[in-house]
C-alpha cells in the first residue's frame, strides 16, 4: 500500500520500481506500473514480491517518461494480477491507496450503464467513474472533482491520462500523500515532478516536498503544479527541504 507517480525528463519505469522497494515496509501482495510513451497507456503487474515485477520489466521493459506505480495490500478483490494496480479505463489509468466505502453502489450504476469491469476491486470504480466524466467533457480535471464528489472513504489516489503525456493529478483524503519537485532547468523551464504516499520514498529522487493537507487535489505538470483545496479553491503549499536520515 504505496503510491508513486514520475512526470519524468527520460524513462520512469526504472526509477519507479526503485521508489516501489522503498514502500515495501508499509506492506503489500503485488505491484504494478503504468508509463505513457508517445501517448498510449501500457502496463506490467505482478503478484508477490516487487523483484516479481523487476523481473517482468527485464523481460518486458517499459518506455515513456510518465508513470505510475503501485504496491498493494488487497482490501477488495483477492491478490491476482486483474486486481494489481494500476487499474484502467479507457483514457484514464489510476492507482489508490485506501477504501472506496460506496464502491458497490458506484459500480452498480455503472454497470447499469453498460460499463463493463475487469477487476473486483472498488477502485476500478474510480478508473470507470473518471473514464464516463471524461466521456462528457473530455477534460481531466473537471472529471477527477466530478469522481471525487462521488467517492466516500479514505484514499490517496494519482491519476495519468491517455494521450497526455505532461499531466498528473493526485488527491488525498484520509491517506498521506506528498508532492515532490525537481531541480528547475533554466533552459526549458521545465522540472521533473513526483507524487509519493511519503517523503522518505521520494528521497533519491528529490528533497523538496510539499505535504498535501486532507482534501487537498494537486494539478501537475513539468511546467506548473495547482494546488486546490477540499472545495477546489486554489491554494498554496509549503515546499520545504527534507533532510532525511538514509
Ligand atoms: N482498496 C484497494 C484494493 O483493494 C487499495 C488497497 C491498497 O491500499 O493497497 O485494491
Amino acid at each position: 500500500c504505496g503510491i508513486v507517480g514520475i512526470l519524468g525528463a527520460s524513462d520512469v519505469a526504472p526509477n519507479l520500481l526503485q521508489t516501489l522497494q522503498r514502500l515495501e515496509y508499509r506492506g503489500y501482495d503485488s505491484s504494478g506500473i503504468a508509463t505513457l510513451c508517445e501517448g498510449a497507456v501500457t502496463r506490467r503487474r505482478a503478484v508477490g514480491k516487487i523483484a516479481a515485477l523487476g523481473d517482468l520489466l527485464d523481460r518486458q521493459p517499459l518506455a515513456g517518461r510518465s508513470g505510475i506505480a503501485h504496491t498493494r495490500w488487497a482490501t477488495h478483490g483477492s491478490p491476482n494480477q486483474a486486481n494489481a494496480h494500476p487499474h484502467r479505463a479507457g483514457k484514464v489509468v489510476v492507482v489508490h491507496n485506501g477504501i472506496i466505502e460506496n464502491y458497490a453502489e458506484l459500480r452498480q450504476e455503472l454497470m447499469d450503464s453498460g460499463v463493463i469491469f475487469t477487476s473486483d476491486t472498488d477502485t476500478e470504480v474510480v478508473a470507470q467513474l473518471c473514464n464516463s466524466f471524461m466521456a462528457w467533457q473530455n477534460d481531466p480535471f473537471e472529471a477527477v472533482q466530478k469522481t471525487l464528489d462521488r467517492i466516500r472513504g479514505a484514499f490517496a489516489l494519482c491519476f495519468l491520462f491517455e494521450g497526455q503525456d505532461d499531466l498528473m493529478i493526485c488527491a488525498r483524503k484520509g491517506s498521506p500523500l506528498v508532492v515532490g519537485y525537481g531541480d528547475r532547468d533554466e533552459a526549458t523551464g521545465m522540472r521533473e515532478m513526483f507524487v509519493g504516499s511519503d517523503a522518505l520514498a521520494l528521497a533519491p529522487l528529490t528533497d523538496q516536498i510539499s505535504y498535501l493537507e486532507e482534501g487537498d487535489v494537486a494539478v501537475l505538470s513539468r511546467k506548473s503544479v495547482q494546488i486546490y483545496n477540499h472545495l477546489f479553491q486554489p491554494v498554496e503549499r509549503d515546499v520545504r527541504r527534507i533532510e532525511l536520515d538514509e
